[in-house]
């Protein structure tokens, strides 16, 4: 008898999308007549932008011709988007980072998923929380049972400060899913002290970076002195362009990264032996929307869309704060992170939204125990749809 790998047994239960579905599924049946408004979806609505369409249409015709067809390419990814992404996204923000350092992938999930099978099984995991599923997910698969919880709470801003205890890998995501709090320099430069001096890694999950409006927050752990000798960061196309369809994404391995003093084996080497053996490397035709995507067109034109998910954001916060609640978030973020008034947990809250307001929103606990008490809501979605939304709560909740 085949037996499976027991980890999964030891995974959480993964039910809030299912229970938000169903909850949201038995109140229809119930009120037949009312129309329900999402605010909960950490998904993008808007169209692509037309370089980007164009980028792509590029690539499915080069596939029509002997001549420019291409079948698997670079495990890596391609050279040419390899460059442009040192470039746009480290070398015009004064940060050296080699094409060589930069992995294509198909997005910032799987290898958010993977990069901890370069660790070892008994490494020593600190996670924020509340966070981002898959940081803990992962390593429990992996069979990792030591673990040191962040709290990120009201009153240190949902940035947590260091462990007081030795971590050897540290998540730090940010602007952060789900609760749009953003790390400052200082913030990161205490990380960044902590890893090197505990010879940690930190896997730094920047897939909202292109949210922050604010100047002096940092949009990369690279901007941090040291960071090339401790951090990987992940990078995305899904939030930037629109990619959460299309899956494109990279992961930036410095050469400089500190390593094991027995095996002196560099973990860009490592990551490298890993994707080529595992992964056969992203799309062609993504790769093709990537490269337009960092034009200077391309850029412009999703300035403008991430943009139109700001002003949601906007619309949100305001639209809450005019109720009375709390909120943090939504400025350099796509998430507002909404506290449950005096008596409501998150479930409470949530059914409260539901079922006032008819507005389907995700409950805090979902992410962690201490997500407990808020919700969080999300700015993408069409204008008109958010509007609709936020003022259905403006005049149907009562606190
Ligand atoms: C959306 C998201 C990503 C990006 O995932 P892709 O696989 O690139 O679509 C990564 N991290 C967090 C926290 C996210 O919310």
């Amino acid at each position: 008898m085949v037996r499976i790998n027991e980890n999964y047994l030891r995974l959480p239960a993964s039910y809030l999308f299912s229970e938000i579905a169903r909850r949201a599924r038995e109140f229809q049946a119930a009120n037949p007549d009312a129309r329900l408004m999402r605010l909960g979806i950490g998904n993008t609505t808007e169209p692509l932008a037309p370089s980007v369409i164009k980028g792509l249409h590029d690539g499915v015709e080069k596939l029509a011709h002997v001549e420019t067809y291409s079948g698997y390419g670079d495990e890596q990814g391609d050279a040419a988007l390899r460059r442009r992404i040192a470039e746009v996204k480290y070398g015009e923000r004064g940060l050296a980072i080699e094409p060589d350092e930069i992995f294509i992938s198909d997005g910032a999930k799987s290898d958010t998923a993977n990069i901890q099978s370069l660790f070892d099984p008994f490494a020593v995991v600190a996670i924020q929380d509340p966070a981002y599923p898959v940081y803990v997910d992962t390593n429990v698969i992996a069979g990792r049972e030591s673990f040191v919880s962040m709290a990120c709470t009201e009153a240190n801003g949902f940035v947590p400060s260091v462990p007081s205890i030795h971590a050897d890998i540290i998540y730090i995501c940010s602007p952060n899913n789900p609760t749009g709090a953003v790390a400052t320099r200082a913030n990161l430069e205490a990380f960044v002290a902590y890893a090197l001096a505990n010879d940690a890694i930190i896997l730094y999950d920047a897939a909202y970076e292109c949210f922050i409006r604010d100047r002096d927050l940092p949009r990369s752990i690279y901007e941090i002195v040291g960071a090339r000798k401790c951090a990987i960061e992940l990078g995305t196309f899904s939030k930037e362009a629109g990619f959460t369809g299309v899956r494109l994404g990279w992961t930036v391995v410095p050469k400089g990264l500190a390593i094991d003093a027995k095996n002196p084996r560099s973990v860009n080497e490592l990551w490298n032996r890993r994707q080529t053996t595992f992964f056969n490397g992203a799309s062609n035709v993504a790769q093709s929307g990537g490269l337009a995507a960092l034009t200077p067109e391309g850029r412009h034109e999703n300035d403008a869309i991430i943009e139109l998910y700001m002003a949601n954001g906007t619309v949100i916060r305001e639209g809450l704060q005019s109720v009375g609640l709390t909120v943090y978030g939504g400025t350099n973020a796509p998430y507002v992170w909404a506290k449950c008034p005096a008596g409501y947990d998150s479930w409470a809250f949530f059914d409260k939204m539901l079922d006032e307001a008819h507005v389907i929103t995700t409950p805090g606990s979902g992410f962690g125990p201490g997500g407990e008490g808020f919700l969080r809501l999300s700015a993408f979605g069409h204008p008109e749809s958010i509007r609709r939304a936020v003022d259905s709560i403006r005049s149907n909740v009562r606190l």
